[in-house]
């Protein structure tokens, strides 16, 4: 019996029982029968609890490129594996054959071996999204050098800082990048960025918009010509299962960013698993995953879980809106795309344009839409149903984080029910559980708390890169033996899962525990609303209070301000119950978003209590300037 591929609901709990009571045969069984390696390992893990320390795989050797690329040449060679769609919809967009992609990730890692990167250097990787930036990735991970890419939207210092922390000695970037109308500069980034990185030895620059750049002798240099003269015979470094295979920075969101260490074995096992089964993939179908791979879902949904199963993954540098808001069902149009897996902050700002955009064009190719990165509320789910799924497209809600590696709850298209707002159940291998304020794990349904997993999964992160405590710390500490999520979660009459925001967030109102994204769930509800923010404030009499943040539509722009707030907290009170009506109500013109899309509620947090010089971390903020504006508007 293979453990690969889940074929029904019955099969799901049959796997489930196994992975819990017998991990490692089911984990040893599925990276036995689905990937190559150069040896076997020992013993499928081995854990010392007391040091948060985990071994997948344990003396496995490797590479997860031959996994990803050489395997699939005898049978897929001429299949495409990446197709490119650039920025500009006129442009020529670019179709990466499994053959091709070989050819171009050998000769960059050659390029990167001869230019002195070696095994366990860190790259740091400052791309648009473009083939080269998946193309420098897999290079890094052939010749066994680890990838730090670091989304091309951030600013200088939040950049310094990342390649500091993470001590690289590399840099592969580019001239400049297109986003939208916009054309911007990354190379001036870079030089600024690297006035306070003596570490960097070298700079490879791709060219993309033919802008002029300083350039500096002896440490920046073109690629092109340096491709131009590579071999395109490269044999695989041999790593060990627990290598390191990048480090990513988690969004930061809830405090300064964490730079998460994944390793080789385990995060390609999972990766690749979890694609084939949260997906349905099938041979022929077309995958596209809108994130940038400056973050995880980029890293285990463009790259890694797609090309691990020989798909065809596509990639586009561009944003949802140019050079109109049908962009989107453009791509999927023109590509046949099957599975499209997007953010909830997208799809709220699509449902804001006229319905014509998606209504007119043809999405019958769609076979599986997916929503990662915040809770998605009621509305936004079956707007995503109905006009992009056309209710016949499950959406899988996915819940996941940079430090898990993969997708860990999840419903199974066609297999798991789906129900809105509920990312479902845990995967196999994934013992999901809830815990009290005192520490005890919740055996009922129907309750909230603290979301853990009680036993180690092999996509998990093993460390905060160069910041063990800190990683003990953050995910070990507080429910000893488990992995802390950081996040709240409601379990249901039937045991799905609905997260309902950052367990930092939960607010004690009168004594009753609240999450935020059930509460935004009804604000959004309303038909003037856009967005919404709920945090926690100091209330003289009830101790905490609730305060709402609100962005409308543009229709909503020119109603009563009083009106609105008495009828969105009459959709509160209808939802939820009086209990989580909101004591303010502040209209804003827009909320403070990560880079990634998130809404950042500790600035809203800091607001609402009156606490305004502070912020802490905000270099992942996209909108810094919103937070003046709003304190500026707050009565
Ligand atoms: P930081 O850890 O630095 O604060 P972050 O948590 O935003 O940043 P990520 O790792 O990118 O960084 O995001 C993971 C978080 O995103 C989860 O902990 C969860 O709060 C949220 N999230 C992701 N997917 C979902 C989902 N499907 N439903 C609800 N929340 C989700
Ligand atoms: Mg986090």
């Amino acid at each position: 019996m293979s453990y690969y591929k889940i074929e029904n609901l019955e099969q799901y709990f049959k796997h489930y029982k196994k992975s819990v009571r017998e991990p490692r045969k089911f984990w040893g069984k599925i990276a036995e029968e689905n990937f190559v390696w150069y040896q076997v390992w020992d013993k499928v893990f081995e854990f010392d609890m007391e040091e948060s320390k985990f071994q997948w795989f344990v003396n496995g050797k490797l590479n997860i490129v031959k996994n990803c690329i050489d395997r699939h040449l005898a049978k897929r060679g001429e299949k495409p594996a990446i197709l490119f769609e650039p920025n500009n919809p006129e442009e020529q967009s670019e179709t990466i054959t499994y053959n091709d992609l070989y050819n171009r990730v050998c000769k960059m890692a050659n390029v990167l071996k001869e230019q002195g990167v070696k095994k366990g250097d860190r790259v740091c990787i400052y791309l648009p999204m473009i083939p080269e930036l998946a193309i420098s990735m897999l290079a890094c991970a052939r010749i066994g050098a680890i990838h730090s890419v670091i989304f091309a939207g951030f600013s200088s210092s939040a950049v310094s800082k990342r390649i500091n922390d993470a001590e690289c000695k590399f840099v592969i970037t580019s001239d400049g990048s297109y986003r939208g109308s916009k054309t911007i500069p990354l190379k001036p980034i870079i030089d600024e960025a690297l006035e306070s990185c003596p570490g960097v030895e070298k700079v490879l620059l791709v060219k993309r918009t033919g802008a002029e750049i300083a350039f500096k002798e002896g440490r920046d240099m073109w690629l092109a010509p340096l491709l131009e003269e590579a071999s395109i015979n490269h044999v695989a470094q041999v790593m060990d299962a627990e290598d390191p295979l990048f480090i990513l920075y988690t969004s930061g969101s809830t405090g300064s960013p964490k730079g998460m260490v994944h390793t080789t074995a385990g995060y390609m096992v999972q990766t690749a698993y979890s694609f084939k089964n949260i997906f349905d993939y099938k041979d022929e179908d077309i995958f596209w995953c809108t994130a940038d791979c400056g973050w995880i879902t980029g890293h285990s949904y463009i790259i890694y879980g797609p090309l691990l199963n020989g798909a065809t993954t596509v990639m586009f540098e561009g944003v949802p809106s140019y050079p109109t808001p049908s962009r989107f069902w453009d791509i999927i149009d023109k590509y046949k795309v099957t599975q499209f897996y997007t953010a909830p902050t997208a799809i709220r700002s699509l449902m804001t344009e006229d319905y014509s955009y998606v209504n007119s064009h043809d999405l019958s190719s769609l076979r599986v839409i997916g929503s990662v990165g915040e809770p998605i509320n009621e509305e936004a789910w079956h707007w995503y149903n109905d006009h992009v799924g056309k209710k016949r497209c499950p959406i899988v809600d996915t819940w996941w984080q940079t430090e898990t590696g993969s997708i860990l709850v999840s419903p199974l298209p066609f297999i798991t029910p789906t129900k809105p707002t509920y990312a479902t159940l845990p995967l196999p291998g994934i013992q999901a559980v809830l815990m009290d304020e005192k520490r005890n794990e919740i055996e009922d349904n129907q309750v909230d708390g603290s979301l853990c997993i009680k036993f180690p999964w092999p996509s998990m992160a093993r460390t905060i890169w160069g910041d063990h405590e800190r990683y003990k710390e953050t995910y070990f500490s507080k429910f000893p033996g488990k992995y802390f999520t950081g996040d709240g979660a409601l379990r249901d009459e039937v045991g799905y899962y609905r997260i309902t925001g950052r367990a930092d967030d939960v607010v004690i109102v009168s004594g009753h525990n609240l999450g935020t994204a059930p509460i935004e769930d009804a604000i959004n509800e309303h038909p003037a609303v856009a967005e919404s923010a709920v945090v926690g404030y100091k209330h003289d009499i009830k101790g905490n209070a609730l305060y709402g943040f609100i962005t409308l539509k543009v229709e909503g722009e020119t109603r009563d301000r009083e009106n609105l707030t008495r009828e969105i907290n009459q959709y509160i009170s209808s939802h939820i119950g009086p209990i989580a009506k909101l004591d303010k109500i502040q209209f804003v013109e827009s909320l403070p978003k990560t880079r990634s899309g998130k809404i950042m509620r500790r600035i809203l947090r800091s607001i609402s209590n009156g606490e305004t010089k502070e912020f802490g971390d905000v270099s992942t903020l996209i909108n810094p300037e919103v937070i003046q504006k709003i304190i500026d508007s707050k009565k």
